[in-house]
């Protein structure tokens, strides 16, 4: 559930009319909903509260510092998986001292800056990184702690890109070989190994995988155990799903509890998560004006402002984003976002952006009530990986951040100017 709804005959966010905020602020534009946000994280903090799960935000879905601050703001951890995360989330207001830095290819100078700023810990991919991060700790006379992030060989049923944690993946080091590898590390000067993390893909939309999950890496911690290593700590990772399609796409955050509690109580290590998607998923929507129409052989395209440069996901993970317009005629006012929802007088058409690409489309094949130039389009759950992943392909300035708190908004991040654009070749 969020606050993007129909009311009066137009979509709002939260109390604010979108066709307002386009009005103001100009297209395309990301608006996020405050309350969204917020419902979301708190889902999550209270599913995991009776094992007292430590959630560590994934910055790297959507991290504007005024979105980390109101989730700092809220007792949130980050995880990190880059030197500017790390900078991003501290100059939010983070508390370093609970940010996890992950990634397969931290950087010297990224490893020395997490230690400086005393992170609360690495997860670690690979033994030549163990190594790496032993000896660059060594060079400043400080000890790191890490989780080792094992590839626990199940399949999370998801897009081949964001699969990550099946045999072959770059990530993590193979189930099978986590025990000789915290044997062949156990007594390094500089960096202590004490826990152990997984993340399986993302967006995962069912349960099984994470149970399969977690019941191989306990079992592969009392392999451990037995061998006298202390594991203080298991991170579950993120992808929880959200949902795209429909109302009930996607499980609530509650069912996965559900089905992990029992697993994970009583345990004598700490649990963490690292949700990303799930807490910013349905928090925000991209909003563009149609420019023109065309059609090409039996094809009609809608070309709307708003391109793969601003929301990649379509094109680079066939991602399908629920897009409806802000104004709707009375007839096609929605209910509820469902991809099976007919409009009064509909077409199908290609939403497409101003990009020189052929890939360059929001939605394909889609059945949309009829538009025309200068109406306002709403595309739906666009907060992860949105923004995040936006581009100035084309020499397009990014668009604008605006955050809606009840009824006031405020712009988070400014449309970027042309003069922004070459600044830094000058
Ligand atoms: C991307 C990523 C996450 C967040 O995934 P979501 O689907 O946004 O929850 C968490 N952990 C790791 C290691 C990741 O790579």
């Amino acid at each position: 559930m969020d606050f993007f709804n129909y009311k009066n005959g137009e979509l709002y966010c939260e109390d604010v009319p979108a066709a307002r905020i386009a009005r103001e602020v100009g297209t395309p534009a990301y608006v996020y909903s405050k309350a969204t946000l917020l419902r979301h994280y708190r889902q999550v903090a209270d599913a995991f509260k009776p094992i007292d799960a430590t959630i560590c935000y994934s910055v790297k879905s959507c991290g504007n510092i005024n979105l980390l601050k109101v989730l700092a703001d809220e007792g949130c951890s980050f995880d990190v998986t880059s030197g500017g995360e790390l900078f991003r989330s501290i100059q939010a207001g983070g508390d370093p001292k609970k940010m996890i830095y992950a990634g397969v290819g931290k950087t010297d100078a990224e490893i020395i800056d997490a230690l400086n700023v005393g992170i609360a810990a690495f997860n670690i991919e690979s033994e030549a990184e163990i190594e790496n991060i032993d000896r660059v700790a060594a060079s400043i006379g400080k000890t790191a702690i890490g989780a080792l992030r094992i590839n626990p060989d199940v399949d999370a049923k998801t897009h081949a890109k964001t699969t990550t944690g099946r045999k072959g993946n770059k990530f993590g080091v193979d189930i099978d070989r986590a025990e000789a590898v915290f044997e062949k590390y156990r007594h390094l000067k500089h960096l202590r190994i004490a826990g152990l993390h997984l993340h399986i893909g993302s967006p995962v939309y069912e349960i099984q995988p994470y149970v399969d999950a977690v019941m191989k890496a306990q079992a592969l911690i009392d392999r451990l155990t037995a061998l006298g290593h202390k594991i203080e700590w298991l991170d579950l990772g993120g992808g929880f799903a959200v949902n795209y399609r429909n109302p009930t796409q996607a499980l609530p955050v509650t069912e996965h509890a559900k089905a992990l509690l029992p697993l994970l109580k009583d345990k004598p290590y700490k649990i963490a998560l690292e949700p990303g998607r799930y807490i910013v998923g349905n928090a925000g929507i991209l909003l563009t004006q149609v420019l023109y129409r065309k059609s090409s052989g039996s094809r009609q395209f809608v070309i709307v402002d708003a391109g793969m440069n601003d929301l990649i996901r379509p094109t680079l993970y066939d991602a399908y984003h629920f897009v409806w317009p802000a104004q709707p005629r009375p007839d096609d006012v929605l209910e509820t976002r469902d991809e099976d929802r007919k409009p009064a007088d509909g077409e199908v058409v290609d939403v497409v952006g101003p990009i020189c690409e052929s890939g360059d489309y929001l939605a394909k094949d889609r059945l949309l009530p009829r538009t025309a130039r200068g109406d306002l389009l709403a595309v739906f759950t666009a907060g992860a990986y949105g923004f995040a992943m936006s581009s100035n392909y084309n020499n397009r300035p990014r668009a604008p951040e605006v955050l809606v708190n009840g009824s006031s908004y405020r712009i988070i991040r400014r449309r970027e100017t042309y003069e922004d654009l070459v600044a830094l070749e000058r």
